[in-house]
C-alpha cells in the first residue's frame, strides 16, 4: 500500500465505494446523434430570479431542440445560505412559467430520473469517493491551515501576480503522512485541496457557446474541493454532478467564467470528459440613460412572484423570454405566428454578449398581444384564478354571472385586429368596470367636436329612438338617422369638406352616446357593449347623462 493510498484510507475510512460503481450506476445516456443535456441548478437561496428564469428557458431549450434531456439540481452545499422554502419556490416558479423538467428534483422532497439524487446536500458520499480516489493518486491533500495561517499567506503575497494557494505557499501539500496523521489525531480539522498539476506559464482556450474562443491562464491553484465538514465546494460538486449526471452542456450565470480553467482541471484530473459551457450575461436595465443590472434589492420586476402577483400570463412571460433570448425570434414569430414557442429553432450561439435588455413596455406589448389572441373562455378561466387570489372583488364580480363575464371579455375578441386593451389579469378590473354597475364611474368629458348643448341634443333624441332588439346595422342606422336632427351630418368626409356647416359627424355623437354609457371616449364595440348592458341599463345611464348635461349646458 502506497503512502497515498494509506492517507485516503485514514482521511476517508467510511467511503467503501469506488469511482467504477457510480460510473456503472449512472451509465453514459442512450440518446440520438447530437442530443444534448442540460440542467438548471440553482441554489435555494430564496425566490427564483428572471434571471434564473430566463436561464433556465435558455438551457431547456438547449436540450429540448435537440431531443435532449433537460433536469433539475438543487445546489444546496452552502447552508448558511439557504432559506426555508426555497426549493418550493424555484419548483413552483419553473411549474407556473411552463418549465417542464425531465427530470430531478420535483419538490421538497421528490425527485424523479435515474441519476440521482439531484439535491447536492444528498450525495456526500459520492463526492467522498472521488475526492478518496484522488487522495489515493496524489491529486488532493488534506489542509490544516486556521484562517490566520490563510491570512499570513495573503499578505505574503502582496507582490505576486497569483494569488492565493498554490506552488511554494501550499504549506500542506508537502506534509507528510506522519505529520498529517498526527494532525488528524490530535483531532485538527481540515479541508481537502486539489493538488494542481497546472503551470503558470500555460494558457488553456476554450470555445465558449456564447463567447466564442476564449484563452486564460491555466489553473495552479490548490483550490479546496472538499470543506471542513466534508461537503464539496461548488467547484467539484461540479465536476463531479455534470459528469454523473451526463450533462453535456453546462449554461450558466457568467459570473463562473473566471473559473473554467478550474472546472476544466477538474475534469481532467477526475478522467472526465469535459462538457461544453455557455455563459449567461446577466439581464440588463436600462436607467437613467445608461445600464445596469437587473438588481434582486431594486427591481420588484427580478422577482418571478412579480408577474404571477401581476398576473401576467405565463404564455406571455415565455413569449417575452423568447424575444429577448435570441435576437431572431420575432421574424420567426411572424412568420409562425400560431407556433408553439417548443418549435423555435433556439441558439445559444445567437444569444447576447453584453446581456439582454429587461424592457417593460416590451413586455407588455408582448402580453397584449399573446392575450388578444386568447379565447374568451380562456381569458375568463385564467384571470378567475387569479383574481381568486390576488382579487377578491374581481372574482366576487365573476362569480356573480359568469355567463355575463365572459360575454364582456369576448367583446372585440376574434376579430382580424383584436384589441390589445389587457396586458396583465390586474388591468381587467378597470377595463370591464364600465360593464358592472357596482364599478361603474360616470365620467362626462367629451373629446372632438361634442359638447354639452350638442350632448343634450344628441341624448334626447337618442333616449326616443334607442330599442334593445335592433342589430348591429339597425343599432348604426339609428345612430345615423339623429345626426342631422341634431345638426350633424352622418358623414364624416361631407363633415371635413364643410366642418363650418355642422355641428359635428356621426363619430361625435357616438362619442356622446359612448360617454353616456361607459364613462370614456374609447371603448371595445359599442354595439356589444349596449346589448350587454341591456335596455334598462342603458335607458338609465343615458339619461343620467342627460341630466349632468343639461346642467352643464
Ligand atoms: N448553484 C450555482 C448558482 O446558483 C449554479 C451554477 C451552475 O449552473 O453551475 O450560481
Amino acid at each position: 500500500m502506497t503512502d497515498f493510498d494509506k492517507l485516503a484510507n485514514l482521511l476517508f475510512p467510511q467511503i467503501d465505494k469506488t469511482p467504477e460503481y457510480y460510473e456503472n450506476m449512472y451509465p453514459e445516456r442512450q440518446l440520438k446523434e447530437g442530443a444534448r443535456v442540460s440542467r438548471f441548478s440553482p441554489s435555494p437561496t430564496g425566490y427564483l430570479h428572471f434571471g434564473g428564469l430566463y436561464a433556465a428557458t435558455a438551457s431547456m431549450l438547449n436540450a429540448k431542440t435537440t431531443g435532449g434531456v433537460f433536469y433539475l439540481r438543487i445546489e444546496d452545499t452552502d447552508k448558511k445560505r439557504e432559506v426555508d422554502g426555497g426549493v418550493e419556490a424555484i419548483v413552483d416558479g419553473l411549474n407556473y412559467f411552463g418549465i417542464k423538467v425531465d427530470e430531478g428534483v420535483t419538490g421538497e422532497n421528490s425527485e424523479s430520473g435515474d441519476y440521482g439524487p439531484y439535491t447536492q446536500s444528498k450525495r456526500a458520499e459520492i463526492y467522498q469517493t472521488f475526492a478518496k480516489d484522488l487522495v489515493s493518486k496524489g491529486l488532493a491533500y488534506p489542509c490544516f491551515c486556521s484562517a490566520q495561517e490563510l491570512e499570513e499567506i495573503r499578505e505574503a503575497q502582496a507582490d505576486e501576480d497569483i494569488k492565493g494557494y498554490w506552488g511554494e505557499y501550499a504549506r500542506c501539500r508537502k506534509l507528510t503522512y506522519d505529520e498529517i496523521e498526527k494532525n488528524i489525531n490530535d483531532g485538527k480539522s481540515w479541508t481537502l485541496r486539489l493538488k494542481s498539476q497546472g503551470d503558470p506559464d500555460n494558457r488553456i482556450k476554450f470555445d465558449d457557446l456564447i463567447r466564442g474562443k476564449i484563452e486564460m491562464q491555466e489553473n495552479v491553484i490548490d483550490v479546496v474541493i472538499l470543506k471542513t465538514d466534508g461537503i464539496p465546494t461548488y467547484h467539484f460538486a461540479h465536476a463531479v454532478d455534470d459528469h454523473l449526471m451526463r450533462t453535456t452542456h453546462v449554461v450558466r450565470g457568467d459570473e463562473w467564467i473566471a473559473s473554467v480553467p478550474l472546472h476544466l482541471q477538474l475534469f481532467r484530473t477526475l478522467g472526465f470528459k469535459p462538457v461544453k459551457y455557455a455563459h449567461i450575461a446577466p439581464i440588463m436595465k436600462e436607467e437613467d440613460g445608461g445600464k445596469r443590472k437587473l438588481s434582486k434589492r431594486k427591481d420588484p420586476e427580478a422577482a418571478v412572484s412579480y408577474y404571477v402577483e401581476e398576473g401576467f400570463p405565463q404564455e406571455s412571460v415565455s413569449e417575452y423570454i423568447l424575444t429577448i433570448l435570441n435576437s431572431n425570434f420575432e421574424d420567426w414569430r411572424r412568420a409562425n405566428k400560431d407556433a408553439e414557442l417548443s418549435q423555435f429553432p433556439f441558439n445559444l450561439k445567437k444569444m447576447s454578449v453584453s446581456g439582454a435588455l429587461f424592457d417593460m413596455m416590451k413586455l407588455t406589448d408582448v402580453s397584449k398581444n399573446v392575450i388578444s389572441k386568447m379565447s374568451a373562455d380562456k381569458v375568463f378561466a385564467l384571470s378567475y384564478e387569479w383574481a381568486k387570489q390576488y382579487r377578491a372583488d374581481l372574482a366576487a364580480l365573476y362569480e356573480k354571472d359568469a355567463a355575463y363575464a365572459e360575454a364582456v371579455l369576448n367583446i372585440d375578441r376574434g376579430n382580424k385586429k383584436p384589441r390589445k386593451d389587457i396586458a396583465k389579469w390586474s388591468d381587467i378590473p378597470d377595463y370591464i368596470s364600465y360593464m358592472y354597475d357596482e364599478t361603474f364611474k360616470p365620467c362626462y368629458e367629451l373629446t372632438g367636436n361634442a359638447d354639452s348643448a350638442l350632448a343634450v341634443k344628441v341624448l334626447e333624441l337618442y333616449i326616443d329612438a334607442f330599442d334593445i332588439g335592433d342589430d348591429k346595422d339597425a343599432w348604426f342606422e339609428r345612430i345615423k338617422s339623429i345626426c342631422e336632427p341634431c345638426g350633424c351630418t352622418p358623414n364624416v368626409k361631407e363633415f371635413k369638406q364643410n366642418p363650418e356647416a355642422f355641428r359635428g359627424h356621426v363619430g361625435d355623437v357616438s362619442t356622446v352616446i359612448r360617454v353616456a354609457l361607459t364613462g370614456r371616449t374609447n371603448t371595445p364595440d359599442l354595439y356589444s357593449i349596449t346589448a350587454l348592458l341591456g335596455r334598462d341599463r342603458v335607458l338609465e345611464r343615458l339619461q343620467n347623462a342627460l341630466n349632468f348635461f343639461r346642467e352643464e349646458a
